[in-house]
């Protein structure tokens, strides 16, 4: 009796009423009886029934058996709704089932729970939360497809002034997906998927966006992958367009691990020490930021007179360059500094000064953007996305990852209501 009070005063459903809450026994997968409460519902007296197919209320037909919905587990024990739905002849969609407004559709769990195993579903792996919640892990699925689903269609596109656009591998191989974030101080997340990273692609993100809110867009940052570049160029050419820091020192972090694999195979082929072995993620790392035992390392690797090494001592030489605020002594120095990498005979790097060359103006821009656009945000929601795609990565139904994403990084909006379970 008391548990009815209790969902009449925080869970009441127009035209509806609880009528019971019994305590029943269900058996679970070892065929062992196991308690339940289940919460019984009726129609309000007289109340009308509204279509499942359009909404509108329609004249009764018959009714249907009675059916369970999984609930907010109470007190450690698995709960349900029971209702037998009503049919309605509506004029338009013909007999169908009522709409309830607990569930959606023919969904078996009642939208407290998908909003609850939403809400978890961004703390723990999916897996975790089924197990927790005792539910399956389609359920889980279907509760975040749900969740994003209703914060994509509420969520609130105003105001957006600065965009970042990064690209991230959706599967094993070379398949790309193309990711835009807002990035402005107050509000950071993200805002689009594209499923590729051609000019098409990203031409596809200011179509969905629109023209007027592409016209407010002041800064985008980006990488330097030339169909973004055109795109970009091509479409938003007022917004102050940026080559961030943080793409730049990506591509100086692959020509030297490209120079390092090269050598570390000659030295072993000419049967040296294999001195190069596990030194990626230590060559990839600013000197400053190293450790004790790091640093020591890094002192030893530097007596060797190894190409690696010098490709190494390039690119910290570069991170000089993040420290001018003037526009035009930042571009003298990279001037220098491309010069001197052209003269290094050090392949990969030189492929990456050319680029630096060609792109120099807008590299620039960086310094106009300053203190406006933090290189790291965009580099903040980079490895969170690369995580998130990484625990997808094994889910059969493709699109299920851009739920995951979305639901990640994108701070989409709840019903009010949720924020007391979530
Ligand atoms: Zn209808």
């Amino acid at each position: 009796m008391l548990m009815k009070t209790l969902l009449n005063h925080v869970q009441p459903f127009k035209g509806f009423v609880y009528k019971d809450a019994k305590l029943t026994k269900s058996y679970d997968k070892f065929e062992w009886p196991e308690d339940r409460i289940v919460f019984e519902i009726i129609p309000r007296k007289n109340s009308k029934a509204f279509c499942s197919g359009c909404g509108i209320q329609a004249p009764g037909y018959d009714t249907l058996p009675v059916r369970l919905y999984d609930y907010l587990p109470v007190l450690g024990v698995l709960t349900y709704f029971a209702y037998a739905r009503r049919r309605v002849k509506c004029p338009d969609c013909g007999v169908k089932a009522e709409m309830v407004p607990w569930a959606n559709g023919n969904s078996q769990l009642t939208l407290t729970l998908q909003w609850y195993l939403a809400g978890w579903a961004k703390d723990l792996s999916w897996k975790a939360v089924a197990s927790k919640f005792r539910v399956s892990w389609d359920s889980v699925c279907r509760s975040v497809e749900m969740a994003v689903e209703w914060g994509l269609d509420h969520r609130n596109l105003n105001g957006i002034k600065s965009i970042g656009v990064d690209e991230i591998a959706h599967a094993k191989g070379h398949k790309y997906l193309t990711l835009v974030y807002q990035i402005d101080a107050d509000m950071r997340r993200l805002l689009w998927i594209g499923n590729d990273r051609t000019e098409e692609c990203l031409k596809g993100f200011f179509t969905w966006f629109g023209r007027a809110r592409s016209n407010r867009i002041q800064a985008i940052c980006s990488d330097m992958w030339k169909p973004y570049l055109n795109v970009i160029k091509e479409l938003i050419p007022n917004a102050l367009h940026v080559l961030d820091r943080f793409h730049i020192a990506q591509h100086l972090g692959k020509a030297i691990d490209e120079v390092r694999a090269e050598e570390h195979r000659k030295l072993q082929e000419n049967g040296y020490e294999a001195i190069l072995t596990k030194t990626k993620w230590l060559l990839l790392r600013n000197r400053k930021n190293l450790k004790e035992d790091q640093e020591v390392s890094m002192k030893e690797l530097l007596k060797y007179n190894l190409k690696t090494m010098k490709a190494y001592l390039l690119k910290e030489e570069f991170s000089l360059f993040w420290t001018y605020s003037s526009p035009a002594w930042a571009g003298k120095f990279l001037d220098q500094w491309c010069t001197k990498v052209m003269r290094s005979k050090i392949e990969p790097l030189k492929k990456k000064a050319k680029m630096l060359r060609r792109h120099k103006p807008l590299i620039l821009n960086w310094f106009k953007a300053k203190g406006e656009l933090s290189s790291g945000v965009v580099e903040g929601l980079n490895l969170k996305a690369k995580l998130t795609a990484r625990k997808s990565y094994g889910f059969k139904n493709p699109e299920m990852q851009k739920i995951a994403l979305y639901h990640q990084l994108g701070k989409l909006p709840t019903p009010e209501w949720t924020h007391k379970f979530c």
